[in-house]
């Protein structure tokens, strides 16, 4: 028997393993299996080159384990290695500046074993011994057993071994004994080994016999040797897609469509990528694009591997050319990633366009769908926003789509306002805004339906890109004013009386610290609403964004505004006026004349001050301007009290701003039963 130290220069590897590869444990399977694999493809190559003319036998790789000995068994039938062979590819282990590398990258278990090429050495991460019995394909070379239980002694002899290949036997730590559970193994398996190209079989397929579970004739096989993305694309049907989805995210619904990636310069990369139906955000959380490294499983954290928006995505990318082993921000910055994240980019929007092109229904009927990864790219990727721009559809309230070239020709003639800006108008919500979208569309306007979740910002990056255009709500202003198309105003309520109107309504609206009204009043013809409440897109957006956006909590804490516009044309409104002033005629006389008399007064007063230099003006005059001042707010307070006594006991003022408010959802609780019961009694007179 042959004795030897492992070569490693560093004092001794396994309590490295050990402590720092701790919370990746689980990996040893993967790179266990994966040698044995290698092994066997290995053997494959030799024969097909005619290296090998022996006996291939049953390729397959197995594992095994036994509870009670404390076992993990690899077995392969692959190429087996000769005594000079472990001595070589096991025993010599390159591990040059240790110390440093393994303090830069302790967090990270893949770095450690791909930069040391320790695949094997990953089985003592859960093992106390490990036990390599193999038997090379060559005619010669007697079996060996290398054996080594931690530390960096290692025992080497002869043994006997009845077929070629390798079996590692992995003698499980008393604190890893949970990797000696079926259930646990075979679900490492399915995560790590699921699509390698050699057999993986793990015990027999079960059937429910006599009361039991129990073993059949049939290996159970873990994997899928010719997993779809290394199939040609041209042999492949949609059902054969969609199948393969239901393997790799049995819970999701059907994909809406996908991508099959296949590139050779300047890397090489397969995969196919699907585009989800999402029914929830935990599926986004849940579901995620699959690494894989000539089809051993990596990782599911694709995050600078593929551009933001695309992680988004389900499906499975394989590339040997991404330097898999290596921290995150390495691969960030590395070259050939950022190629690929490109290809991949490119390749979405190729596969979009394309569809878009040759069936622009099926396009348009998966819109609502896919719309949300669409606009995330846009936003995101400068790159992908020029290809997009194209094929991305704004959606009218009737249902109808357009590209943003189309709708733009569609609302120029009629839509443009008198600075040349093109208004878009738009609804959130196609019930709540009823009345407003009937208004605009009364016009000739077209109303688009902007309900996404990334619509806001969608529409402030079309006013950025598009020229000259705004986006404004329907409810933004009054149909008049929203597209203003020349600068006349048309009032034709003097000034004093308007000021009454606006009094008798703003004494009576709610008062509550979410929402402030302004009232306002507007000539907008006899056949318009008689009161119409309307929310600046400005606050309104900015309120918006800062649902979405962190750190514009200033807007989301201010109060919501809206105005309150008084049609002036319309019958009700002036008959109300008529009654308010009609009533209130004697009361307000002598407050008018009053007023009339400070205002001249004031107005002397101003005159007189305005000649005169700053320092000339005496204190008692500017007393007297004061006096003069606040005994005009004194009486317009009075005026104001008395209109709002009137407005108080005024029903048709309250059914006036209720109905507003109603038509905004903003009518509730209290208020909406007030209304409720006043409707009923008008109703009874
Ligand atoms: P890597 O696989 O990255 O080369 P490993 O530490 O996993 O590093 O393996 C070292 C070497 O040991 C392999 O390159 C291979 O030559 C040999 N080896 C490991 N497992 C087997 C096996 N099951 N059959 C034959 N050779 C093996």
């Amino acid at each position: 028997m042959q004795k030897g130290n492992i070569g490693v220069t560093t004092e001794n590897i396994f309590p490295v393993i050990k402590k720092f590869l701790y919370s990746d444990h689980e990996i040893f399977i993967r790179e266990i299996v994966s040698n044995a694999v290698d092994a066997t493809q290995k053997l494959k190559t030799l024969a097909g080159k005619g290296d090998y003319d022996g006996e291939l036998g049953d390729l397959k790789v197995e594992v095994s384990f036994d509870k009670e000995a404390g076992t993990i068994t690899v077995s392969d039938r692959g190429i087996g290695m000769t005594a000079e062979e472990i001595e070589k590819y096991i025993n010599q282990i390159a591990f040059s500046g240790a110390n440093d590398f393994l303090d830069k990258y302790k967090d990270d278990a893949n770095a450690i074993i791909g930069h040391f090429g320790l695949g094997f050495y990953s089985s003592f991460m859960v093992s106390k011994r490990v036990d390599i019995i193999t038997k090379s394909y060559k005619d010669d070379a007697p079996a060996q057993k290398w054996s080594c239980d931690g530390s960096p002694e290692f025992t080497l002899e002869e043994t006997t071994k009845e077929t070629r290949g390798t079996d590692i036997v992995m003698h499980i730590d008393d604190d890893c004994t949970e990797f000696l559970d079926k259930n646990k193994l075979e679900g490492l398996l399915k995560k790590y080994c699921h699509f390698l190209p050699v057999p993986v079989v793990f015990g027999k397929k079960q059937e429910w016999k006599d009361g039991k579970m129990q073993d059949t004739e049939e290996d159970n096989q873990i994997n899928d040797t010719t997993p779809l993305w290394t199939r040609k694309p041209s042999e492949l049907k949609d059902e054969d897609y969609k199948e393969f989805y239901r393997k790799l995210y049995p819970m999701a619904d059907e994909p809406l469509f996908w991508i099959h990636l296949n590139v050779d310069f300047p890397f090489h990369l397969t995969g196919v990528l699907y585009f989800p139906k999402i029914k929830s955000n935990i599926e986004l959380q849940r579901n995620k694009i699959q690494l894989y490294c000539n089809q051993v499983f990596v990782t599911d954290q694709v995050e600078g591997i593929v551009p933001d928006f695309l992680t988004l995505l389900h499906g499975v990318i394989d590339s040997p050319d991404i330097p898999l082993n290596v921290s995150r921000s390495y691969l960030q910055s590395d070259a050939n990633v950022k190629k690929i994240s490109g290809y991949i980019t490119k390749k979405v929007s190729d596969r979009l366009s394309s569809i878009f092109k040759t069936d622009r229904k099926d396009f348009e009927q998966k819109w609502d769908d896919i719309k949300i990864f669409i606009n995330y790219g846009m936003l995101t990727e400068d790159d992908f926003y020029e290809k997009a721009k194209a094929f991305a559809l704004l959606k009218d309230t009737e249902g109808k789509y357009f590209t943003f070239d189309e709708y733009q020709t569609l609302i120029k003639d009629n839509q443009t306002n008198k600075d040349g800006q093109l208004v878009y108008l738009y609804a959130n919500d196609a019930e709540a805004e009823y009345s407003y979208i009937d208004a605009a569309k009364q016009k000739g306007y077209s109303v688009l339906l902007m309900d996404g979740q990334l619509d806001v910002p969608v529409m402030q990056m079309l006013e950025r890109k598009l020229e000259k255009s705004t986006f404004t709500r329907v409810d933004a202003d009054v149909i008049d004013r929203l597209i203003v198309k020349e600068d006349v105003t048309r009032e034709v309520l003097a000034a004093d009386r308007a000021a009454n109107l606006a009094q008798l309504f703003e004494s009576q609206l709610p008062k509550t610290d979410k929402v402030t009204y302004h009232v306002e009043t507007q000539a907008m013809g006899e056949e318009a609403m008689p009161v119409i409440i309307t929310q600046s897109e400005y606050m309104r957006r900015m309120k918006d964004m800062a649902r979405i956006q962190p750190g514009m909590n200033f807007y989301g804490d201010m109060p919501d505004m809206y105005t309150l516009v008084l049609n002036t044309d319309n019958r009700l409104v002036r008959s109300v006026l008529d009654s308010g002033e009609e009533a209130t005629a004697e009361q307000l006389k002598p407050i008018e004349a009053e007023l009339r008399g400070l205002r001249a007064r004031q107005a002397v007063l101003r005159q007189e001050q305005d000649k005169k230099k700053a320092d000339e003006i005496t204190e008692d005059e500017k007393a007297d301007l004061k006096q003069c001042g606040d005994d005009i707010q004194a009486e317009e307070q009075k005026k104001k009290d008395v209109l709002a006594g009137f407005a108080e006991g005024n029903e048709r003022i309250h059914q006036l701003i209720d109905l507003a408010l109603l038509q905004n959802g903003l009518l509730k609780g209290e208020a909406l039963t007030r209304f409720v019961k006043r409707s009923v009694e008008l109703l009874a007179e």
